[in-house]
């Protein structure tokens, strides 16, 4: 899968760096002093480095963790995102990563404890219920059996119950959490839309029906699980697709361990929508009932707010509303 991978000299004695590479012994390694001279290289395709995207080894200076943007929350005050990769194995049609980096490469940051640092510091000086994301900047999972993240990061949440991990997903590289005692603080977010739609926009995605198994797997296993519906994607029969979906997802999952229900509109930064439009000129998402609206592209108004109080209804037909978090930004 992997044929070329780059190397910072910076972290090229990491144990990290030197597990990963023991693993790809046939790749082509190449050294370089900073990840950015391959990564903001100007003049790259996209779409061409994603048929075969290279892997880059680097270490990461600083913004271990950021603030989550506002609507991006499952009940805590203070909420930040972190990201160990930039890019995704998946190729979903309407993902923001296409519109914000020039490069489809993979980084991978090996530097995990300064990670740890920053997230423990921030648990300490924090009062409050503390909620942490991953799985912004790429898929937490899909890449696990490279990367080794849950295998670190999972033992620091352990330590500190005041602070939620956030996993988020649509990958079914489950093997890890399989082997580990789950905890109460730890919420395995599964992103989701309608079967038809994941086939036609989620390239190279586990289907829906494989998402579900390795929920049913980790419930059976004790762990707690989030349905993150978003961004909601409109066809002309959208209500008996959604009405589908929640069905089979929300029923099927043991309420005990459902954390949360997420609902969010599609929506992309101009530019970043700017960007897909021209790299994708045929594809229909990009030719739906789009509208400009402070600076965001998504469905007109009146679309986007029929579809989102259509599926709050539905939702709240499978779960208390405790549990339901709507992404409000957009209506
Ligand atoms: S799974 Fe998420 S991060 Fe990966 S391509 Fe799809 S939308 Fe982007």
């Amino acid at each position: 899968m992997i044929e070329t991978i780059y190397i910072e000299d910076q972290v090229a004695n990491h144990p990290r760096t030197r597990e990963i590479l023991a693993r790809f012994p046939d790749t082509t390694q190449i050294h370089c002093e900073r990840y950015a001279e391959i990564f903001n290289r100007k003049a790259q395709s996209f779409r061409l480095q994603k048929k075969q995207p290279a892997l880059i080894l680097a270490k990461k200076h600083k913004g271990f963790v950021l603030p989550a943007p506002e609507t991006y929350n499952i009940g805590a005050k203070e909420n930040y995102y972190f990201s160990h990769m930039m890019n995704c194995l998946y190729d979903c049609r309407y993902c923001f990563l296409q519109g914000m980096y020039r490069s489809a490469h993979y980084v991978l940051f090996v530097n995990y404890e300064d990670f740890a640092t920053t997230i423990e510091n921030k648990i300490q000086k924090s009062n409050k219920e503390i909620h942490f994301f991953s799985g912004y900047d790429c898929d937490s999972l899909a890449l696990e059996p490279v990367t080794k993240f849950l295998e670190y990061f999972l033992p620091i949440f352990r330590k500190h119950r005041k602070a939620l991990l956030e996993i988020r997903t649509k990958s079914t590289q489950i093997r890890t959490l399989l082997n580990t005692e789950p905890f109460e603080n730890c919420v395995l977010a599964w992103s989701f839309t309608p079967a038809e739609i994941a086939a036609a926009l989620e390239h190279k995605t586990p289907s829906v029906d494989r998402r579900l198994e390795a929920i049913t797997k980790l419930q059976e296993k004790g762990w707690r699980v989030g349905l993150r519906f978003d961004p909601l994607i409109y066809s002309s029969n959208y209500q008996s697709q959604y009405r589908r979906l929640f069905d089979d997802t929300l029923q099927m999952c043991n309420p005990e361990l459902l954390h949360s229900v997420t609902l969010g509109s599609f929506r992309l930064p101009k530019g970043y929508f700017k960007s897909l439009q021209k790299m994708y000129p045929n594809e229909r998402l990009f030719a739906s009932p789009l509208e400009e609206s402070n600076g965001m592209f998504g469905y007109k108004a009146k679309i986007q707010s029929e579809m989102f109080n259509f599926c709050r209804e539905e939702i709240l037909n499978h779960i208390p509303e405790e549990k339901f978090f709507p992404c409000h930004d957009v209506l």
